[in-house]
């Protein structure tokens, strides 16, 4: 079990900004920007590796509530950016699939 299935399940304290039917949204607890917000699906997928031909309107419903997450936290005017790391080179930690929305700073590129 992933630390974000403990969080889902309230067995862990997280700060949480959004919440569904299908995902939820919290803050990072070590945050690489003045907003960083982790989205997760409650679903249990281990990465974007894992997702299927099933899961397609939970993939948009992750990235239709990722703008307006950061809309709801006023990145919109200057922008952000959404991230998602996979596997080992991905620099993926916790296997349980999850959006990184960032902003509040200007983001460079190429990423890390
Ligand atoms: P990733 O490297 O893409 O797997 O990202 C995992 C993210 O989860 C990292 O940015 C961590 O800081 C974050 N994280 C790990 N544990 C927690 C937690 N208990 N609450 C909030 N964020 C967490």
């Amino acid at each position: 079990m992933t630390v974000f299935r403990k969080i889902i399940d309230r067995e862990i304290p997280a700060d949480i900004v959004y919440e569904d039917e299908y995902c939820l949204a919290f803050r990072d607890v070590n945050p690489q920007a003045p907003t960083h917000i982790l989205l997760i699906p409650k679903q249990e997928i281990s990465s974007l590796a894992g997702i299927t031909g099933d899961d397609h309107s939970l993939m948009g419903h992750l990235l239709l509530k990722a703008a307006e997450v950061a809309r709801s936290q006023g990145l919109e005017e200057n922008g952000y950016r959404v991230v998602i790391n996979v596997g080992s080179d991905g620099g993926q930690e916790v296997y349980h699939l999850h959006l990184h929305v960032l902003g509040g700073r200007a983001m460079t590129w190429p990423p890390g």
